[in-house]
C-alpha cells in the first residue's frame, strides 16, 4: 500500500509542474508579445485558455482520490493538500498572463507610448522567482527561499516607480492616459504573478517542514515571528 502512496503521490507532483510549465510558457509569450509587439504570441496565449482549467480539475480529482483512498499522513498529507493550494496558483498565474495579453493586443494596436524599460525588467525578475518556486517544489528543497522574497520585494518598488512615471504622462496629456493605464495594469499583473511565486514558496515551506512562513518585505518569516511582532529572521 506504501508505495502505491507513493506513486500516487509523484504522479501528482508531475502534474502539478506540468500545470507550473505551462503556467511559465504562458507568462514568458505574454511578456515577449509585449516586447516585441507580436499579434500571433498573443493568440498562441489566448488560444490556451482551457488547458490549464482542465488541467487543474483533475490535479484537484487526483489529489481527493489519493486523500480519500490512501489516507496519507505527515508530509505527504502536506504535499496532497498543498497541491490543492499551489494548482490555484498556477492558474492564477495563467489568468493574469492571458490578462497580460489581451491588454498588449490593445496596446499594440495603438502608436508606441514609450520605450519599456521597467515593465520588461519586472517581468524578468518575475520569471525567475516562478522557476526558482517550481525547483523548490520539485526538489522539496526551500534553499534560497529568501532570494524569492527579496525580489518580490524589487518588484514592488518597481511598480511604484512605474505608477510614477505613467502618471507624469497622464497628466502631461489626456491622449496618453489610455495607453498608460493599460502598462499599468500589465506592470500590475506582473507584480501580481512575482506574488503568487512567492505563495508557491511559503506552501512549499509548509509542505517540507510543518510550520507556516510568509514573506514579508524581503525575509521569509515563521508566522509565529511575524506575530510575536519579534522580527526574528527565521
Ligand atoms: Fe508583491
Amino acid at each position: 500500500m506504501e508505495w502505491i502512496l507513493k506513486e500516487s503521490i509523484e504522479e501528482l507532483k508531475k502534474m502539478l509542474l506540468k500545470e507550473g510549465w505551462l503556467a511559465e510558457t504562458l507568462f514568458n509569450h505574454a511578456i515577449n508579445a509585449l516586447k516585441e509587439r507580436e499579434e500571433s504570441s498573443i493568440k498562441q496565449v489566448l488560444g490556451r485558455k482551457n488547458e490549464i482549467n482542465v488541467m487543474d480539475m483533475k490535479i484537484k480529482e487526483k489529489a481527493l482520490i489519493i486523500l480519500a483512498t490512501m489516507m496519507p499522513m505527515s508530509v505527504d498529507l502536506r504535499i496532497v493538500t498543498g497541491s490543492f493550494v499551489i494548482s490555484s496558483y498556477f492558474e492564477n498565474i495563467s489568468e493574469k498572463s492571458l490578462e497580460i495579453a489581451r491588454k498588449t493586443l490593445e496596446l499594440i494596436r495603438q502608436p508606441q507610448l514609450k520605450p519599456l524599460v521597467t515593465i520588461p525588467e519586472m517581468a524578468r525578475l518575475a520569471l525567475i522567482m516562478l522557476r526558482e518556486s517550481m525547483r523548490m517544489f520539485a526538489d522539496q528543497n526551500v534553499n534560497g527561499a529568501e532570494t524569492v522574497c527579496e525580489k518580490d520585494n524589487e518588484i514592488d518598488n518597481y511598480l511604484e516607480e512605474v505608477r510614477n512615471e505613467l502618471m507624469v504622462y497622464m497628466m502631461e496629456d489626456s491622449k496618453y492616459v489610455k495607453r498608460a493605464l493599460l502598462l499599468l495594469e500589465i506592470a500590475q499583473n506582473i507584480e501580481e504573478i512575482a506574488d503568487q511565486a512567492t505563495k508557491i514558496v511559503e506552501t512549499t515551506s509548509y509542505i517540507i517542514t510543518g510550520k507556516q512562513y510568509r514573506c514579508f518585505e524581503d525575509k521569509l518569516y515563521t508566522i509565529n515571528s511575524l506575530e510575536n511582532n519579534k522580527g526574528e529572521n527565521t
